[in-house]
């Protein structure tokens, strides 16, 4: 698998004249900066929480229902979704009835990452770890910190993956950061006041 995406399957399914998310045709984003990772919490047909890690020039993504989780007891289904473009990590607004996705987004958290993936004594790209199956990386955010593993129990048309919190200084096992700061890191509103504001 090449680390160059395609962002075709992102833009075949939505229409930009009619949503405001960005089309991913914009600069690349390049450099030695860190790579970055944003959680956007999605009250879409179904609530979840989008998951996303930059890999290359695209953001690798997975809906987690329940949404991440502080404590290393908790395993959280993430289902893998189409690569978005880097844009996306700031996109917050409501998608229209009818298009896909439709509801309102809010980026819930976000910062950079730092991938920690090994396989037999050797550090892996995260790239490499995700074909494998398994990966880790150590979170830099607002409301997160700290060691996560992704790992894939399921491959197929019904690909799934856990995302579980590693036993660190960023664990808690009493937080309960969805339920208790579920404003926006970007803008501090709530998803209702986002649906009423728009962008
Ligand atoms: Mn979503």
């Amino acid at each position: 698998m090449s680390t160059a995406r395609r962002l075709d399957e992102y833009q075949r399914k939505r229409h930009f004249d009619r949503t405001t998310e960005p089309h991913g045709r914009g600069r690349r984003r390049g450099g030695s900066d860190d790579p970055i990772f944003v959680i956007q919490h999605h009250d879409a047909s179904s609530d979840h929480y989008d998951f996303r890690l930059q890999v290359g020039d695209v953001l690798k993504s997975w809906a987690v229902p329940k949404g991440p989780s502080t404590n290393p007891k908790d395993k959280r289904l993430a289902v893998p979704t189409e690569d978005h473009p880097m844009d996306y990590a700031s996109f917050e607004g409501t998608i229209p009835d009818g298009e896909y996705g439709a509801g309102t987004v809010l980026v819930w958290d976000t910062g950079t990452y730092r991938n920690t993936s090994r396989h037999q004594g050797e550090d892996l790209s995260l790239d490499d770890a995700l074909d494998r199956g398994h990966a880790t990386f150590r979170l830099d955010g607002e409301k997160l910190s700290g060691g996560y593993a992704l790992t894939r129990i399921r491959t197929g048309k019904d690909e799934s993956w856990l995302l579980v919190k590693q036993d660190d200084d960023g664990a808690d096992a009493r937080r309960r950061p969805v339920r208790t700061q579920p404003e926006s890191v970007r803008s501090g509103r709530t998803l209702d006041e986002i649906a009423r504001d728009g962008e």
